[in-house]
């Protein structure tokens, strides 16, 4: 599975109303971390009503099905899926057990998704859906026979969870939030007068005004509900592996993670590239949206000025026909278009946050030489995109990764460019303060944090 957005919510005022319209403005914050399908599921009295559909947030909800769902408490989840049929993997997942009704939602993957399947399977288990939450859902179900509290019946399972995760667990009383020991995904505790919260990123508190209280921990389990905050377990591994691409991508640059502005490791990343990697130019111009940040480091450095020479659809979403091969190349896709007196003439660096496929660059080069700029130099505030991941980053396999069979030379030739560089690993552990043992960096150097 790809990546996701969740947002949780106990509201514990008096008026516990406007509870499923927060959540969906906490959703609409976090629609960066996927636009294929959507999922909110609300305690109503003890009952569950959810609805989950394939598209965005608005595409999902209106004030009508939020008016029917309202309750006090509910999890909502936001999806970016590979898959040809979003939702099938459209989250939360609800299911009724002996001890009562259940919702899950997950951001992260299993790897040894398969194994788990096998060995529900063989002991009966039924699976509507291929997805890694409807398996965490089941095993959570069989173990809370044996255990007399749902956080004990988590505690039990998640040893047995291969991979990099946060998950928010709903039943009729209370919510669960829960990280993996690792802390690869990040999930984020937030307070508003009685209600508390459990979101991906701190940019959706920011929004709804809601004070960030602390992050769950690696290995944590933690319990919102009446009674307020509860801490039920912390699994404690010296090493970590905050998914780096969480500073690089995923995440919006507003948010904060582990005290670090995702904005400003993005500058630091910009900066960095320039001190690695100088070109001879007149301007460095940003892709939008998320190249903003690194450009701006790189123009610093390199004391040139930042053009914002791209101007974005507005409209644009993840919903278009099928483009021609004369459409891609005239970035009708991306819906990008080049302003050309910022270009003209002159020699362009063109700063973008990361290359998977080496598509875009190349759209991005033929976007610039058309509008007249006299040379184009690519910069990736990133290293190569070499592995797949496994932990619901990205669903790519190696043959989608440009990096993974070309060269930077050969990739320069490929989309065109004058020259080409890439962020080195070592620069991004400094943009993220991070090292080998606090960041997962698979993706760029295949040493996956679990085995
Ligand atoms: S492999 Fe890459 S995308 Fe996946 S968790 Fe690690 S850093 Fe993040």
């Amino acid at each position: 599975m790809d990546r996701s957005g969740l947002f949780a919510m106990y509201n514990n005022n008096a008026d516990a109303f406007n509870t499923a319209a927060t959540i969906y403005y906490g959703l609409f914050s976090m629609q960066h971390r996927g636009m294929d399908a959507t999922g909110i599921c609300m305690n109503q009295n003890g009952q569950f009503k959810y609805k989950k559909e394939d598209g965005m947030v608005i595409d999902v909800f209106d004030e009508d099905v939020l008016e029917r769902m309202e309750g006090h408490a509910g999890i909502g989840h936001v999806l970016q899926c590979a898959a040809p049929d979003a939702r099938e993997y459209a989250q939360p997942i609800v299911i009724r057990y002996t001890s009562g009704q259940m919702a899950v939602a997950l951001n992260g993957g299993l790897i040894n998704t398969e194994e788990l399947r096998k060995e529900l399977e063989l002991q009966g288990a039924v699976f509507q859906t291929s997805d890694d939450a409807e398996i965490i859902s089941v095993l959570i179900s069989r173990a809370r026979n044996h255990f007399e509290t749902i956080e004990e019946a988590i505690a039990d399972i998640m040893p047995k969870l291969k991979g990099g995760y946060a998950l928010v667990v709903m039943t009729p009383r209370k919510i669960i939030g829960a990280r993996d020991p690792l802390g690869m995904k990040p999930l984020i505790l937030g307070k508003k007068r009685n209600s508390l919260y459990l979101s991906s990123e701190t940019c959706v508190y920011n929004e709804l005004d809601v004070e960030v209280i602390r992050e769950v921990m690696p290995g944590e389990i933690v319990t919102i509900n009446q009674s307020g905050i509860k801490s039920f377990q912390q699994i404690s591994e010296e090493k970590k592996a905050l998914c780096a691409y969480e500073y690089i991508y995923h995440s919006r640059p507003d948010s904060v993670i582990k005290g670090l502005e995702v904005f400003e490791a993005r500058e630091a990343m910009g900066c960095i590239l320039a001190k690695e990697a100088p070109a001879d130019a007149d301007v460095i111009v940003w892709v939008p949206n998320s190249g903003l940040a690194s450009a701006a480091g790189y123009a610093k450095v390199m004391n040139l000025p930042l053009e914002d020479a791209f101007i974005k659809n507005k409209f644009h979403c993840n919903k278009f026909i099928q483009p021609t091969e004369d459409m891609v190349h005239r970035g009708v896709t991306m819906q990008l278009a080049v302003i050309k007196s910022r270009v003209q003439g002159k020699r362009v660096v063109v700063v973008d946050d990361s290359m998977v496929r080496g598509t875009t660059g190349k759209v991005l080069v033929d976007l610039l030489r058309d509008a007249g700029a006299k040379e184009v130099h690519v910069r990736i505030a990133a290293p190569e995109v070499k592995y797949k991941c496994y932990f619901g980053g990205n669903d790519l396999d190696m043959e989608s990764l440009v990096s993974s069979y070309k060269t930077d030379e050969q990739i320069k030739d490929m989309i065109g460019a004058d020259s080409l560089a890439f962020l080195s690993i070592d620069g991004l552990k400094e943009a993220c303060r991070g090292t080998e043992d606090t960041l997962c960096m698979a993706c760029f150097t295949g040493k996956y944090p679990v085995e």
